[in-house]
């Protein structure tokens, strides 16, 4: 069945005062052209690239099928080439295409079926420019609590007003959506946005259910609003169940397209300082995000994007999700071995739900309550186990808005077994010196 894809002028609404000032970029909007058969282009301030001093980029890696071999991935040529000189705002093409056969095996949407992708220098920098496109000073926002730390000043820049939606062990909470906006004061502007972490949160390390996300996207639609879909731990799920489709797969059930802006990273299974991510959503917000980027740095690095498609192209899409899968499995056995100390030193000390996706441990500390209310975990965690030598982040980094909150935040990424449980040990030390034990 061909997909119903919503119309441009649906999203007039939705633009930010800034992002229907944009203009495109007087140079760069002109780049198609140069690419005329028989075109002649005095157009671009494009170096020569003869003068560069580059002559090839070789790649080593590790196989994705074998640990032990290492592949050679020269950089030569039309992708040398590319990746030396400016390039097309919205990604280098071959990239640009690659993704697009991706995005259509992951989450089954086909590439001019209603949206289309934007390469941005990490997911933070498309995910930035989408929220800046989208909102206007003092909007009120729906946000997941708690929310990814790294969107708040963002929010907080354009003196948004939080309208936080919890999470639990299943991922955002649609009924307190749904409550949040059948109770929407009345005369107050409507929220346009909803973000949301679906895989692996950041902090909770939740995944949300899929029947919480149909949720979410019928209540989109209800009240008109779109889906930030912010998903840099999608290929890091490890859960026992099926994983969920995502809600840029989902909304394919609904009558019409174009309410999901979805966010990917390539950060946590190729590289994090390549910086690649991409924006894939309606082409009205896509072309902010374009003209944004435009003024901005002019482009993502030509040369991280030929190098990641050198690599991810010499690698195929089942190799690559051979590595995805790998590196799943890395972080559920961190996971683990996380679990097994949390298990052995906080056992009534802290409480938490498992993660099944992304690289945290978000517990509760259970700690004596003060005055009658519940002890935050703020003072243990900055004072108390910084003198014990271990670092983490308290909740309260992760309220939007503000507030209190015994939660403690642990990325379980990068120790080994013999630092995660000294980690732990401090932590329980720290817990039974609050409670005077
Ligand atoms: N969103 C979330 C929820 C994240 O945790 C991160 C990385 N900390 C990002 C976005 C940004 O990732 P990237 O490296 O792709 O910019």
């Amino acid at each position: 069945m061909a997909v119903q894809a919503l119309p441009a002028e649906y999203y007039t609404p939705f633009l930010s005062d800034v992002a229907k000032e944009r203009k495109p970029a007087p140079i760069r909007g002109l780049y198609p052209l140069e690419n005329r058969p028989g075109m002649i282009s005095l157009l671009a301030g494009k170096p020569n690239a003869s003068t560069f001093p580059f002559t090839s980029i070789t790649i080593k890696s590790r196989s994705p099928t074998d640990a032990s071999a290492e592949l050679t991935t020269e950089l030569s040529g039309k992708v040398l080439a590319e990746g030396l000189q400016y390039g097309p705002t919205a990604g280098l093409p071959d990239l640009v295409e690659w993704v697009y056969g991706l995005q259509e095996r992951e989450h089954g949407r086909k590439k001019g079926e209603g949206w289309r992708l934007s390469i941005g220098s990490g997911s933070q920098d498309v995910l930035h420019k989408a929220i800046v496109a989208l909102v206007n000073p003092g909007d009120a926002v729906l946000v997941e609590s708690p929310l990814y730390a790294g969107v708040m000043p963002t929010f907080e820049a354009l003196h948004c007003e939080f309208f936080a939606v919890p999470t639990d062990s299943k991922g955002i909470r649609s009924d307190a959506l749904r409550s949040t906006l059948e109770n929407w004061p009345a005369g107050k502007p409507k929220p346009k946005i909803l973000y949301t972490v679906p895989y692996g949160g950041n902090p909770t390390g939740m995944t949300a259910v899929k029947e919480r996300r149909q949720e979410v996207l019928a209540l989109a639609r209800e009240h008109n609003f779109l889906i930030l879909e912010d998903d840099p731990y999608y290929y890091l799920y490890f859960g026992e169940a099926a994983r969920p489709p995502s809600y840029f797969t989902l909304e394919r059930e609904l009558p019409e397209v174009g309410r999901v802006i979805r966010f990917d990273s390539l950060s946590k299974i190729l590289s994090a300082g390549i910086r690649i991510g991409f924006a894939c959503g309606p082409e009205p917000i896509m072309t902010v995000i374009d003209m944004h980027t435009a003024v901005a740095s002019l482009q993502t690095p030509s040369l991280t994007q030929a190098i990641t498609f050198a690599l991810l192209d010499s690698w195929g899409y089942d190799n690559f999700k051979t590595h995805t899968h790998t590196v799943s499995q890395f972080y559920r056995e961190k996971r683990d071995v996380f679990e097994k100390y949390m298990k052995k030193y906080l056992d009534g000390l802290a409480e938490w739900d498992r993660p099944e996706a992304g690289m945290f441990f978000w517990f509760k500390l259970l700690l004596p309550a003060v005055d009658g209310k519940e002890q935050d975990s703020e003072s243990i965690i900055r004072t108390k186990a910084l003198e014990k030598g271990v670092l983490a982040l308290p909740g309260t980094v992760f309220l939007p808005g503000g507030g209190k909150t015994p939660y403690v935040r642990a990325a379980f990424s990068l120790l080994d077994e013999a630092e995660v449980e000294e980690a732990i040990k401090r932590l329980a030390a720290v817990v039974l010196e609050a409670k005077g034990a």
